[in-house]
């Protein structure tokens, strides 16, 4: 029978795999690979870090929910495709070699948050990117007395070469990997400290590695820096954070930040694995360019999904689950079942929560792609439509198959 490696257990690898089972059902054997048996859902961490949440209510024990399915699951840590041989190589949980051949392979295996890119990291560095991160902000914003927050993002190590197969509007180049849970954990912060009744006791600067939210309109730009300037948010651009420090961080120039607390969504590179996987595999970043069938440029048995393809730009959970979704129903037509196939056009859809003062703002824009879609709307219900997701997701322990009607990222 035919065998589907999936890699990856998140927005798109669980996509690819859920909606390719639910296509092509016993006609190809279905395993996913991901490097722990537990998956979160990410944008439920920054709830985590505010007190809202807690990582347990958001997590998902992949080793019961794929069966469930009909999918196989396996926990072990991928270090290589090697895409010649069709072979998959990874290390199990007690550290035991193995390797797998696949009829077809499916990558979702993301990016690489290169926490080890910022000296200073692992004494003064937090984050809100995964379950222990969060959760370890929770403790230290409970016991912070007041001073500077920075929060932002570090540099995009993003490839170039060769490129996706794909228009290039669809493209863009990007100072940032993802800069929402940015916006979104500002306006958080400021609910979250006006709720203890601390606000004057505590400056926030928001930095970016290029200028702030370059993948929206000039226009929603221009009405963040007005709420910014309205809650007292100092706004730094071109800021390519390089070190932290106990009371500053310094930019790659030798710039510097005065910061009691630093929140950064690390820099975005290659996923090791990826790196590490054949040469002409990948592009000179360590992502996967591929057409829009999410197929590799170079081997047709290939998929990339999500944060590892070369042409999701920003790194979106939803174009994560759009790339998915494609491939999957891209290879469920060659396994001989005729599915209709979406079509890939980026949009940036995101919501900004901010539970403390009870509304989120979704911002919907293809600006950046030369569309002229451009919304970013405050509102109660979207604060509702957030949590109404998460769920969702929960619920269908990832499986986003009403996304449509019940997503709001
Ligand atoms: C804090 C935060 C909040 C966010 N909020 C939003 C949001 O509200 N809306 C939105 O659209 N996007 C959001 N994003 C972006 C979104 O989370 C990512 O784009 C999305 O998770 C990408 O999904 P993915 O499945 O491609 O990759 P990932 O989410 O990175 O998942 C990759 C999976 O593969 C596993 N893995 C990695 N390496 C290996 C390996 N070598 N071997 C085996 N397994 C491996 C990982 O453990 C993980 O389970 C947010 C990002 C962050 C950091």
């Amino acid at each position: 029978m035919t065998k589907v490696l999936v890699l990856g257990g998140r927005f798109g690898g669980l996509t690819a795999a859920y909606t390719l089972k639910r296509l092509v059902g016993s006609k190809a054997e279905i395993k996913l690979i991901n490097q722990s048996r537990f998956t979160y859902f990410r944008p439920g961490l920054p709830h985590v870090a505010i007190g809202v949440r807690s990582a347990d209510d958001l997590k998902i024990d992949l080793s019961q929910a794929l069966p469930e399915k009909g999918i196989e699951f396996q926990e072990g840590k991928v270090e290589k495709i090697d895409a010649k041989a069709n072979k998959v190589i990874y290390s199990k949980p007690d550290g035991s070699a193995s390797e797998e051949e696949y009829d077809y392979v499916m990558v979702g295996i993301g990016a690489y948050l290169a926490t080890d890119m910022m000296k200073g990291w692992d004494q003064y560095g937090y984050s809100v990117c995964e379950a222990d991160y969060a959760t370890k902000l929770r403790e230290k914003l409970e016991n912070f007395k007041g001073g500077t927050i920075a929060i932002g993002s570090g540099p995009f190590y993003q490839g170039s070469n060769p490129k996706p197969k794909v228009p290039e509007n669809f493209v863009p180049k990007a100072d940032s990997a993802c800069e929402g849970p940015v916006f979104e954990m500002s306006l958080m912060l400021h609910g979250y400290f006006m709720h203890k009744k601390m606000l004057d006791k505590v400056k926030l600067t928001v930095f970016s590695p290029g200028e702030y939210l370059s993948d929206l309109s000039p226009m929603s730009r221009k009405a963040v820096a007005s709420i910014y300037d309205q809650l007292g948010v100092k706004l730094v651009h071109n800021f390519r954070i390089k070190e932290i420090k106990e009371h500053e961080i310094v930019d790659e120039k030798g710039n510097k930040l005065e910061s009691d607390l630093t929140i950064v969504l690390p820099p975005y590179a290659g996923n090791p694995a990826l790196k590490n996987s054949t040469p002409d595999l990948i592009d000179d970043g360590g992502f996967i360019p591929t057409d829009l069938n999410m197929l590799s440029l170079k081997y047709d048995n290939v998929y990339a999904v999500g944060d590892s393809n070369s042409m999701t730009i920003p790194k979106l959970g939803y174009l994560a689950v759009k790339t998915g979704r494609i491939a999957a129903q891209h290879l469920a037509n060659r396994l001989g079942v005729p599915t209709k196939i979406d079509t890939y056009y980026p949009t940036i859809v995101c919501v900004a929560d901010n539970p403390y003062e009870g509304f989120a703002v979704s911002v919907q824009d293809d600006t950046w792609y030369g569309g002229n879609i451009s919304i970013a709307q405050p509102a109660a219900a979207n604060h509702l439509k957030k949590e109404l997701f998460t769920k969702y997701f929960m619920w269908t322990k990832g499986d986003m198959a009403l996304e449509k009607f019940l997503a709001s990222w």
